[in-house]
């Protein structure tokens, strides 16, 4: 039973404090510190348990939110890990890098500041770790199946620890050198320190998930003679197509798409060495250089915490669109994820950010380099076309631009074609409604058949989808949980 008065007790919202600006800025450690545990306590007991609790629809993975919101209250954490692994295999990387739509659908949020959910799951798992609570959970029998899931990104993570769990022999492959996906070489360390994921892996090792890295199915290894040695096989491969800019002088020097710049960014922030397979006009950092960075999204922000971290003379971040209201517009009710203003803490740690802004020219520096980025201001109408205002053109400086504009699907590979995957118009892998490609046996799952998206999402479809090959390979119904269908879509204006 949670607290009848908390949220009266304690109206006001507090969350986790972010280091100061000057101080981060020069490391790459994490943004955020710990909170007290008396303000964790008082923050839990806002909640108000509502008899329908919409931030547990808000969430992908249906955690229990109100159950472990009292559970902290109280103060028991032991149990309160018991259900947020129930729902989750991985609350620490929603913990630090979910957008919490729960929190939007939070009804203490219709007319006050919402319950601070994100910050009670991460605190609920680093004391679960710190207790030494989260341990390997291996089955008590194999089934003798084997799956090779391709793709060690959330969803690909998620599906095969649920399937090691149950019992089969799974194998991840993996063509980058770590493991993690975009949480490995996307997300910036001072977001999600990596050793996070190092010791999930250790605890996956530990279950019987067997990990090669740096094979490339397709490329390396023929994907359907890979895939006639297993009994089924788990497609997370991402969607890590980028978009492109279409304008004169792409070409140049100095113009990165964002994840050609932030893998190099994580791996200077530990110290490593770039790759040799990165070639040497493309080893950039932001030393020195007026940095533009195009595309107002979350890579974007990312691009920005990472550029400010590598002492840069000015950065710029341009977006088309109109800058975003303050806060909920009638068109973008409770409980959707509304699409307003937000000042990440990268924003909050320098650059600019310029709205309604058009790039229509990468300038050379006469030595095939970038010198300049030409753009001009539009307007955005209701049919979201663009008409350029007259006379606004203008150039800024720039010797690295970084293109952070999205993804358009499932990367270009051979390996599609050697299983003869069918690819939407969407560029998305083509699945059905329990989670099967074109080809039978192969499941497609995460950002691979969703679209780009969200890590909340791809850890809810990798449990879903384990309990369709769990199916499919028993012939029985799984005991596996099912928060998710492919078809199902997020709560968002
Ligand atoms: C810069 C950036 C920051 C982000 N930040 C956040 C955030 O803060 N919060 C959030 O919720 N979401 C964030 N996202 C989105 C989130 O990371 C993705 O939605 C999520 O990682 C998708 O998980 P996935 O497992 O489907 O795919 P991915 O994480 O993309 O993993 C796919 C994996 O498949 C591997 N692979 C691909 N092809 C092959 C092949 N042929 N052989 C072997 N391996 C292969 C890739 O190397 C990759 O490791 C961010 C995205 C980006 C780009
Ligand atoms: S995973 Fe995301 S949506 Fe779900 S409870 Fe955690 S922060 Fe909220």
């Amino acid at each position: 039973m949670a607290d009848p008065r908390g949220f009266l007790t304690t109206p006001v919202r507090e969350n986790a404090p972010r280091r100061p600006v000057p101080v981060r800025i020069k490391d790459w450690r994490e943004v955020y510190e710990p909170v007290e545990p008396g303000v964790l306590s008082r923050q839990a007991g806002r909640c108000m348990d509502c008899g329908i609790p919409f931030c547990h629809n808000g969430c992908p993975l249906g955690n229990l939110i109100p159950e472990w919101n009292d559970l902290t209250r109280r103060g028991d954490f032991r149990e309160a890990i018991e259900q947020l692994h129930a729902t989750n295999n991985f609350p620490e990387f929603t913990g630090k890098l979910c957008p919490a739509p729960c929190e939007a659908a939070c009804v203490l949020g219709i007319n006050q500041d919402p319950v601070t959910i994100k910050l009670v799951e991460e605190s609920i798992i680093e004391r679960a770790w710190d207790e030494g609570w989260v341990q390997p959970l291996p089955p008590e029998r194999l089934t003798g199946k084997t799956v090779a899931v391709i793709g060690s990104g959330p969803a690909g993570l998620a599906a095969a620890q649920q399937l090691t769990r149950a019992g089969h022999t799974v194998a991840v492959y993996e063509r980058d050198d770590a493991l993690g996906g975009l949480m490995r070489y996307g997300v910036p360390e001072y977001k999600m320190e990596k050793r996070h994921i190092d010791r999930r892996i250790k605890q996956m090792e530990a279950e019987g998930t067997r990990f090669r890295t740096g094979v490339d199915v397709g490329g390396d290894v023929d994907a359907a003679r890979l895939a006639d040695r297993y009994d089924a096989v788990v497609m997370a491969v991402g969607a890590l197509q980028p978009r492109e800019l279409d304008v004169p002088g792409r070409q140049l020097h100095g113009v990165l798409q964002a994840m050609e710049f932030l893998p190099q960014g994580n791996k200077l922030a530990l110290g490593q060495p770039v790759p040799d397979s990165v070639p040497a006009e493309k080893r950039l950092t932001a030393e020195g250089k007026d940095v533009i960075i195009i595309g107002a999204g979350d890579t974007g922000a990312d691009c920005l915490g990472t550029v400010l971290r590598q002492n840069p003379r000015s950065v710029t971040q341009l977006a088309i669109g109109p800058t975003p209201p303050p806060d909920r517009t009638g068109n973008q009710p409770w409980p959707t994820y509304p699409l307003v203003f937000r000042t990440s803490s990268a924003h909050e740690e320098g650059g600019e950010r310029v709205y309604t802004a058009s790039t229509t020219e990468l300038v050379d520096d006469g030595q095939g380099g970038v010198a300049a980025l030409r753009m001009v201001e539009v307007v955005r109408h209701p049919d979201r076309t663009y008409t350029v205002v007259e006379g606004s053109e203008r150039e800024l400086p720039a010797q690295l631009v970084l293109l952070a504009l999205g993804f358009s699907g499932v990367e270009k590979m051979p390996m599609v074609e050697q299983l003869g995957l069918e690819v939407g118009r969407d560029g998305a892998l083509v699945r059905d409604e329990g989670w099967q490609s074109s080809r039978p046996g192969t499941f497609v799952v995460g950002d691979a058949g969703r679209g780009a998206s969200l890590i909340v999402w791809a850890i809810a479809e990798g449990r879903a989808c384990a309990a369709a090959v769990d199916e499919f390979l028993t012939g029985r119904p799984s005991t596996l949980p099912a928060p998710v269908t492919p078809s199902a879509r997020p709560l968002v204006v």
